[in-house]
């Protein structure tokens, strides 16, 4: 499902972000990505979904080989990730419902079954009600739901999230927390990046522990292991 063998991440300006990085992450398993800031937490994942290249070595997510992936195809390889963010990325003009319909639209699903799909999407996160909703009248979990609404709206085989929980309180964490899990249960790809001790020692999924761009830790049913 995803792979990297031997990955080399170094930014242009000489940056080095990842260095030899080789895992292997199968299919409808959930994996926590934890370590200090500027570990290569973000760059691991953006690799994943084609946001940046790596310098040297092998990716290869839902089939597709990143490095070698031609540009007209990214669209194909983004349609098989759904991609959540600490900062939502939400449309500010868009209602809840058009930001989630936005990327049907891009790939042209036709209108009724983007309309479909769409009411699916926010009744599976809860938030059908707040459909005709703008983000800014909506709470931080709330606009989190409704950009895991659009992650998941075509039925995407990965889910990737950086830091999904980072600017939420620890209520609103653990009800994101919980959609993730149950995004999972339906036999979805869970990687997810975060600083959320609580919620790592307590779900005790698999653990990839990045440190200076290595991996340091790699463990079955594992723990946070920072003090931070
Ligand atoms: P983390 O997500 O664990 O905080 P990142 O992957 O964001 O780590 O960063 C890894 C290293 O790469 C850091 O030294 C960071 O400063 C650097 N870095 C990240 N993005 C860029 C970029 N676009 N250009 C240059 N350096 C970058």
């Amino acid at each position: 499902m995803i792979e990297m063998q031997d990955v080399w991440k170094e930014y242009p300006n000489g940056t080095p972000a990842l260095n030899g990085v080789s895992v292997q992450i199968g299919k409808s398993e959930f994996v926590y990505v934890v370590g200090p800031s500027g570990a290569g937490k973000s760059t691991f994942i953006k690799l994943m979904y084609r946001e940046e290249r790596p310098t040297r070595g092998h990716i290869f997510v839902n089939g597709f080989n990143i490095e070698r992936l031609k540009h007209r195809k990214i669209p194909l390889l983004r349609r098989s990730i759904g991609v959540v963010f600490q900062d939502f990325k939400l449309l500010p003009n868009l209602t809840a419902a058009e930001n989630v319909a936005f990327a049907q639209e891009v790939i042209g699903v036709p209108v009724r079954q983007t309309r479909r799909r769409v009411r699916e999407a926010l009744e599976w996160v809860g938030l059908a009600d707040k459909a005709d909703v703008l983000p800014s009248h909506l709470s931080g979990g709330e606009q989190q739901r409704i950009a895991i609404a659009r992650a998941l709206v075509n039925n995407p085989q990965v889910i990737i999230a950086d830091e999904p929980t980072g600017n939420l309180d620890p209520e609103s964490s653990w009800g994101i927390m919980k959609l993730f899990q149950r995004i999972n249960d339906r036999g979805t790809t869970v990687v997810m990046a975060t600083h959320n001790r609580e919620i790592v020692n307590t779900m005790r999924k698999r653990v990839i522990a990045i440190e200076r761009g290595q991996i340091v830790r790699d463990e079955a049913k594992g723990t946070y292991g920072y003090e931070d």
